[in-house]
């Protein structure tokens, strides 16, 4: 006898993923030049020459004999202060060390979050759209998803929607901005409306609502558009990160969680944060590239491709008829689907070996996602392909 729930989720994959083997095996039989895949959020853009630099120099230098031992179960305590220093230095963050837990990247961050947060009977507000596996981490952590709509209009956090679903029994809630897929960024009277309505919903109930940030793609935006410091906005915040989006390491695994001084029962949650991450063997996050996340935090790639990739296709698609939610950060454009089953617009786009999921998976219907982190020559090859789509849909300037 095997877990039938741990089987069903290993047998599926994740739609993205299921989409990206697609794509690799058409590859094969029409050569890869054909096939134009933007199903995956894998940074094309290389990490800042710095990263080498660093990985050169510590394999070169006096801890080359020891780079790869264990390290403290939440990271090497000096990895940590520098990365806090970091931190203080361009949030004002006020934090130490001693207040990150190094993870493999933001997932396990997530999950050490919510494992150690949830008690039984337990639910997390999750906006919708979100991040696929925010629902199985959920799950697996015992806890019970609530999706509450972000507006539609803007896709921003709905204040009145997310009081209505808060009980009791909720713990947490989940936000992620910049967002996956959306694209937007939450503007800082969005995060202070929320911090006020937890604050005095937490008030209420008696006990802390806790808001759980997942940043994964914290620097990755457009125009210079601002990404508030969440726990400034609401003090019982933890904070998810990870290397690998903004310098471009999502093979590497490494990122943090954050337990910001300012949090009720500090010592406690901290603790459980750690012991969650003990309890599933995701303690000493690679010991390499700790040491690069501390000489390299708040370093971005560079960004001129993906932003010349979001202008192409914006300006394109809209003016095509398509429907777009304009990025402001991610890599990834959110486009309305012409007809009501997004999936079977995107099965429609596969036809044309042009590959985008739809948002189902992220519950919200009627959607797809483009990924462009990809290279722009592969956008410009695009666009003729999506001209035939809204052909075949009737679509025009004028819509
Ligand atoms: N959260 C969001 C919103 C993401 O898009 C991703 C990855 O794409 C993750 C978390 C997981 O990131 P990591 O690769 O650091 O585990």
């Amino acid at each position: 006898m095997i877990s039938e729930a741990m089987r069903e989720l290993g047998a599926q994959g994740n739609p993205m993923r299921v989409l990206f083997e697609y794509g690799k095996k058409r590859a094969a039989e029409i050569g890869a030049e054909n096939v134009l895949d933007f199903a995956l959020g894998n940074p094309s853009v290389p990490p800042p020459a710095q990263v080498n630099e660093v990985i050169l120099e510590v394999l070169s230098g006096e801890r080359r004999d020891s780079i790869h031992a264990y390290t403290s179960a939440a990271g090497d305590l000096e990895v940590r202060d520098t990365i806090a220093a970091s931190l203080n230095r361009r949030f004002d963050a006020g934090c130490r060390g001693a207040d990150l837990f190094l993870t493999c990247g933001a997932a396990p961050a997530l999950c050490a979050c919510l494992k150690g947060l949830c008690c039984p009977g337990d639910q997390f507000i999750v906006i919708t759209p979100y991040f696929t596996e925010y629902r199985i981490f959920i799950q697996g952590a015992g806890g019970e998803t609530v999706e509450v709509p972000a507006q539609r209009d803007t896709f921003r956090l709905d204040i009145p929607a997310i009081e209505e679903a808060l009980s009791p029994r909720v713990k947490g809630v989940v936000i992620n901005s910049p967002n996956n897929p959306s694209g937007v960024v939450y503007p800082r009277e969005n995060l202070d409306a929320l911090g006020a309505l937890l604050r005095r919903k937490g008030e209420e109930y008696g006990a802390p609502i806790y808001l759980i940030s997942d940043e994964p793609y914290r620097e990755v935006v457009y125009d210079g558009v601002e990404v508030p410091w969440v726990p400034h906005c609401y003090e019982n915040t933890l904070v998810c990160y990870s290397y690998s989006k903004a310098i471009s390491l999502p093979g590497e695994r490494i990122g943090y969680v954050l337990v910001p001084p300012s949090m009720a029962d500090h010592d406690a949650v901290y603790q459980a944060v750690a012991g969650a991450g003990r309890a599933v063997g995701h303690i000493n996050a690679p010991s390499l590239f700790q040491q690069v996340a501390a000489a390299c935090d708040g370093m971005v790639s560079d960004l001129t491709a993906y932003t010349v990739n979001r202008d192409l296709l914006y300006s394109n698609l809209t003016a095509l008829g398509f429907q777009c939610v304009k990025p402001e950060g991610t890599f990834y454009l959110m486009m309305k689907s012409p007809e009501p089953d997004a999936a079977a617009f995107s099965k429609k786009a596969m036809e044309l070996d042009l590959l985008f999921p739809d948002t189902g998976s992220f519950s919200c219907p009627g959607y797809v996602r483009i990924a462009y982190c990809v290279p722009t020559s592969r956008v410009e090859q695009s666009l003729p392909r999506f001209a035939r789509l809204a052909q075949m849909y009737g679509l025009s300037g004028e819509n």
